[in-house]
């Protein structure tokens, strides 16, 4: 196991953080990391999508269900369990953890919190198992920080939906057998629909020009008169923004969570480098200044697992009481300050370990170099951290200082 991951599994250990069957997920989720890491790195440098062979590792030790209840074929975890997955795949890099979180954070979380049991038999089950892909579709190329403008609409027609419009950066839109898809009507308002893959659901493009994260699918899809019976729609008409909030709520974590994998690899790779490299005739780990930068690393550790470690324990309580308003509250203000903290820690800590490899550390050939270019999207997606920081700050200021509506 990854020395860091198993050093902070054992101090949660200690200090009663964490149960036994915790430290099984751990082990499971150390298994997984390391079948996937080789292959990873191969894709990674030829900028190859591997989603199916991360997802087939995946599902071969059940952790596509991680976070989903036995009775529906998942593993039964909570939010801790779900943390110590995304952070150990963190180390392998954000590729995995983005294609993960839909499949496991957004997409089961609003099955599993809204929809009925048909539905969860025929998407979540599968979903749980690996059988089925799911994608998380509320972003349009004219709609991302404010998801009531989108434009995508549903028409009821001939016992069901007709739907029409783009969704843009869409993760594992490739991939995906079906789509929960954000859209609105002039009288029932932002919905959530299931969308079965057809031939009216078209992908656009690739996108193929992002900075980094190259091992994840991010495509540009159209639905173009896609068609979804009415027993595909989640929960009720005019429910959609609330359902999506649902995802993102799990979501947030388990990217906030892929980050400390982020930083402790940088540590790891910082150290170890910093021990090796000579300059001025000593190891430049003698250097007070590039001690400096690996104590900043260790500092930006800390505040980004601290910080996942609250957001996770008001996560599991709050799932098991989720009609509860004040720990809704106090869940959704600690995970959303877990997003913004960690993935900015993961940020410069990726920053501050690429310094101390020195030109070397400026290529995707080092671990430090390719967090650092697939931590930046972490900053954006799943709410941008500026909104984020305004939302945290209205939470604090009270009703009435929104200031990001
Ligand atoms: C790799 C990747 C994968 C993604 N996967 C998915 C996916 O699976 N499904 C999906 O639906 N979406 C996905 N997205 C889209 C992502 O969620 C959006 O990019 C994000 O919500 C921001 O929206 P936007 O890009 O339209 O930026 P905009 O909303 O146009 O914002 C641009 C800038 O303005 C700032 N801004 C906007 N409004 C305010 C305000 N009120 N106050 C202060 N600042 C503001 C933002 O912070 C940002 O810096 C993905 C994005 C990326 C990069």
């Amino acid at each position: 196991m990854e020395a860091l991951f198993q050093e902070h599994v054992t101090e949660l250990k200690e200090r009663g953080l964490i149960s036994t069957e915790h430290e099984r997920f751990a082990e499971l989720a150390d298994k997984a990391a390391e079948e996937i890491y080789v292959n990873e790195l191969d894709t990674y440098m030829k900028r190859e999508v591997n989603v199916k062979a991360q997802f087939e590792v995946l599902k071969k030790y059940g952790l596509l269900g991680i976070h989903v209840p036995k009775q529906y074929a998942g593993l039964g975890g909570d939010a801790i369990a779900l943390s110590l997955l995304f952070e150990r795949l963190g180390q392998v890099g954000m590729g995995v953890v983005t294609g993960l979180d839909v499949q496991t954070c957004l997409t089961e979380a609003i099955l599993q919190r809204w929809a009925n049991e048909e539905q969860k038999k025929r998407y979540l089950v599968p979903e749980a198992k690996g059988d089925k892909f799911m994608s998380f579709c509320l972003t349009e190329p004219g709609e991302g920080s404010d998801p009531s403008s989108l434009q995508t609409t549903f028409e009821e027609k001939d016992g069901g939906f007709v739907i029409n419009g783009e969704k843009y950066l869409i993760t594992n839109g490739s991939i995906a057998n079906a789509y929960i898809v954000f859209c609105r009507n002039k009288e029932k308002g932002i919905s959530a629909i299931i969308v079965d893959k057809d031939d009216h659901v078209k992908k656009e493009a690739e996108i193929e020009e992002k900075l980094g994260l190259f091992t994840s699918d991010t495509t540009l899809l159209s639905f173009d008169n896609a068609f979804a019976p009415k027993e595909n729609l989640i929960g009720n008409f005019g429910d959609g923004l609330k359902l999506a909030y649902t995802g993102l709520l799990t979501g947030r974590l388990g990217i906030a969570a892929g980050c400390v994998g982020v930083i402790e690899d940088c540590l790891n790779a910082a150290v170890s480098r910093s021990r090796e490299r000579v300059q001025f005739g000593k190891e430049i780990g003698k250097h007070q200044l590039v001690q400096r930068r690996i104590s900043v690393v260790e500092q930006q550790l800390g505040t980004a697992s601290g910080a996942v470690e609250r957001a996770a324990y008001w996560k599991k309580r709050y799932d098991d009481d989720p009609q509860n308003p004040d720990l809704r509250k106090t869940t959704d203000h600690n995970v959303t300050l877990a997003k913004v903290m960690a993935t900015n820690a993961a940020w410069r800590a990726a920053d501050n370990a690429i310094q101390l490899f020195g030109g070397s550390g400026y290529s995707i050939l080092t671990p430090v170099g390719r967090h650092y270019i697939d931590i930046r999207a972490s900053r954006i997606y799943e709410g941008s951290n500026d909104v984020l920081e305004l939302k945290l700050a209205s939470d604090l200021l009270g009703a009435g200082f929104q200031a990001y509506k």
